[in-house]
């Protein structure tokens, strides 16, 4: 799933606009503050000349000094202004430099938004979202790059120390009819692991590439329920496990095969994390426009960190079940979720189980 985009703020708030001036009045002001200091400037330093006795008299005539005193204005403005420019000028070199250094790959700059103007402070503030955004992005980016890789290096690597071991046990026999056994099973596991990990993240790149969901038909969802439970028989007879199923009937249009996958995931993880003998509880009902299925398990339950990143690409809580899963089956369940445009909710207490709520809209 991508990252979802944070709501996009109103332009300026009411507490911006009791905070800062706007542009055109701080211009304004500061064009207006220039010209009356330039005119006070300019008025005082022809008083103390005159007082001096230093302008020649010849320049004292109704003509000459209002154009030097014009010019006077003219050259102090100019020169108080571009004091007054910088102001505006100080925060966009700041900003045009941040951005050179994004364009050149560093998203950890920021800027910072001390500055009097409404509209400058929050192209700033803007500045530094996009910036952390992209920082987040390629924080994620590489985390699932290493992920990735290393959830594919792990078996291979394995695949390919067995199989050299049996190759040199071709040439010069040394190894136990039953370590040859063992070392073909080790190969046929890994293999295993690694086919569904790569249909895994094809399933899940798939989806997270998708807008529209194609292929839509009108099912009944507690058949289907019913139908993935069966196809799980092995799983849950393994364990001991006995379903407990309320299934009301409830009809729902969207992509079945989407749909298993997604209900193969949930029940497969309250199998998966269920001791021998543990309660399956399957709900499916019809309520306010929505579609509810409730998984409920008596396993052993996730923490408080577990359960806030369930969901994230890669994340497996229980490390001593790694080898079972690759931490895709909930990304994969949540972009479906999203797909349907509903949402999916847990609640889990460890050492009690765990509930997960899909709601989908009808
Ligand atoms: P995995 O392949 O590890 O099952 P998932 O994405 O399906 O990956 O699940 C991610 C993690 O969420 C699991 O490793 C586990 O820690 C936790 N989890 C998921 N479902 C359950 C459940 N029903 N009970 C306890 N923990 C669960």
């Amino acid at each position: 799933m991508k990252k979802s985009v944070s709501a996009v703020k109103p332009a300026f708030t009411a507490e911006d606009k009791k905070t800062f001036r706007s542009l055109l009045k701080t211009f304004t002001l500061l064009v207006f503050a220039v010209f009356v200091s330039a005119v006070l400037i300019t008025t005082v330093i022809v008083i103390l000349l005159y007082k001096l006795g230093v302008l020649p008299q010849v320049l004292l005539t109704p003509v000459i000094l209002p154009i030097i005193a014009m010019l006077a204005c003219l050259l102090i403005g100019t020169v108080l202004s571009s004091f007054a420019g910088r102001l505006f000028l100080n925060p966009l070199r700041r900003l045009i430099a941040a951005h050179q250094e994004v364009s050149a790959g560093n998203y950890r700059v920021r800027v910072s938004d001390k500055t009097p103007v409404r509209e400058l402070g929050r192209l700033i503030q803007s500045f530094n979202d996009m910036a952390g955004e992209l920082e987040a992005t390629e924080l994620f980016r590489n985390d699932f790059i290493n992920n990735f890789s290393h959830e594919f290096k792990t078996p291979i690597v394995s695949i390919r120390g067995f199989a050299r071991q049996l190759q040199k046990d071709n040439e010069q026999p040394f190894l136990s009819s039953e370590q040859r056994r063992e070392y073909t099973d080790i190969i046929a596991y890994e293999s295993d692991r690694l086919a569904r990990l790569s249909s895994n993240i094809l399933l899940l790149t798939n989806f997270e590439n998708q807008q529209i969901v194609t292929d839509k038909t009108t099912f009944y969802l507690d058949e289907q329920l019913r139908h993935v439970v069966l196809l799980l028989e092995k799983e849950w007879g393994g364990h001991a496990i006995e379903p407990e199923l309320m299934l009301e009937e409830v009809s729902y249009t969207f992509n079945e095969e989407m749909l298993t996958q997604l209900w193969l995931n949930l029940i497969g993880n309250a199998i998966k994390f269920s001791p021998d003998g543990g309660t399956i509880r399957i709900v499916c009902r019809q309520r306010d426009g929505f579609a509810l299925v409730d998984v409920i398990d008596s396993g052993e339950g996730m923490d408080a960190e577990t359960v806030r990143r369930i969901f994230d690409k890669f994340y497996q809580g229980d490390t001593s079940r790694k080898a079972d899963g690759n931490g895709l089956g909930l990304a994969i369940v949540k972009r479906i979720v999203e797909l349907a445009g509903g949402e999916i909710t847990v609640r889990s207490e460890e050492g009690r189980g765990s509930a997960f709520e899909v709601r989908l809209p009808l």
